[in-house]
């Protein structure tokens, strides 16, 4: 019997490691290949990025012409600045990203999402995602060396360039503790990383992308506190001199971004810097509180899910 349950073992585990990276794909493509019905329009310029202002101008948008996912949004992200989502589940945040990404295309009457005052619709798609760097929940690795994994962020980087990026989100360390160094194989069949180890390669990949616009969707998943520490770091080397939209779920996020915006039902129902919420005593005060109280001190903590 042992003989034969250690076969069925392996196979369990072969199972199950294929059966996760369907998942990771799964959620990858959830943000970045949504089917499409976006085209450019006839002779589309490219998108010029010069400050990186992004303007959502009274977007409304639905899914299915009967649900409303976003109702008359407004907002700006100024040049080099942070802006953070936050809000129950089902409130519109990864929409604001998704149409940014122009998964979708807003229709007459929709509004506007315009980047350094150009309407989206109006550039190609190609230029548009190029200009926009996307750090996902859980990031896809390949089965292959660390250094591809975060070299396929700009094909071609040198391998200085390749080791500045892992500096830069704090992963250059722990990869020379690795037995092959850069050189090792990470993923299923190598190195397993965690999940703030394999955020830290997207990071990486995205500094050697170098876009001047980031969406970001934090993990909801905890964090020890060093790991959180590394990636606050990480994030503050990526957000620097670029203009970014992050889907929030970590306080320290949070409390860092230059402008929060809360969202329920589709609408923005305040906005402002993380003090003149707090004076504010509403909504997001609310969540702010239940969340720290239960969180006795855990700074990675979500407030996705909070009842104002
Ligand atoms: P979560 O934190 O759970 O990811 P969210 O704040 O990002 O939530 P969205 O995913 O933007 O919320 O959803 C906003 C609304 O749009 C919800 O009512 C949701 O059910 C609906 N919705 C989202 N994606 C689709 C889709 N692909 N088709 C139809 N409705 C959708």
């Amino acid at each position: 019997l042992a003989q034969l349950y250690g076969p069925l073992n392996q196979l369990g585990s072969v199972y199950r490691a294929i059966n996760q990276s369907l998942v990771d794909t799964e959620k990858l493509l959830k943000l970045l290949n949504e089917p499409t019905e976006v085209n450019d329009i006839l002779n589309a310029p490219d998108l010029i990025v010069e400050t990186g202002e992004i303007e959502f101008d009274n977007v409304s948008f639905s899914y299915d012409d009967r649900t409303t996912a976003l109702n008359g949004v407004s907002f700006k992200v100024p040049k080099n600045s942070s802006v953070a989502l936050v809000g129950e589940s089902g409130a519109g945040k990864s929409t604001i990203l998704r149409l940014l990404y122009r998964f979708y295309d807003l229709g007459p009457g929709q509004g506007r999402i315009l980047i350094d005052g150009k309407d989206i619709r109006e550039v190609t798609q190609k230029s548009l995602r190029n200009a926009i760097g996307v750090v996902p929940q859980d990031s896809v690795l390949f089965n292959t060396s660390i250094k591809y994994n975060i070299g396929y962020g700009k094909f071609g980087s040198s391998d200085e360039e390749i080791e500045a990026a892992a500096k830069s989100a704090q992963m250059h360390d722990r990869i020379v503790s690795f037995p092959q160094g850069y050189q090792t194989v990470v993923g299923e069949r190598g190195v397993r990383l965690s999940g703030g180890e394999k955020q830290r390669v997207a990071i990486a990949r995205t500094l050697l992308k170098n876009p001047p616009i980031l969406l970001l969707d934090e993990a909801t998943s905890a964090l020890d506190t060093q790991t959180e520490k590394d990636i606050q770091k990480a994030l503050q080397n990526l957000m620097l001199g670029r203009s970014s939209l992050s889907i929030a779920h970590r306080l320290s996020t949070i409390a860092s971004a230059d402008i929060i915006l809360v969202l329920k039902d589709g609408q923005i129902v305040e906005q402002g810097s993380h003090k003149e919420l707090l004076a504010l005593d509403g909504v997001f005060a609310s969540m702010w509180t239940s969340q720290t109280d239960s969180a006795s001190g855990d700074p990675a903590v979500s407030v996705h899910s909070a009842k104002p």
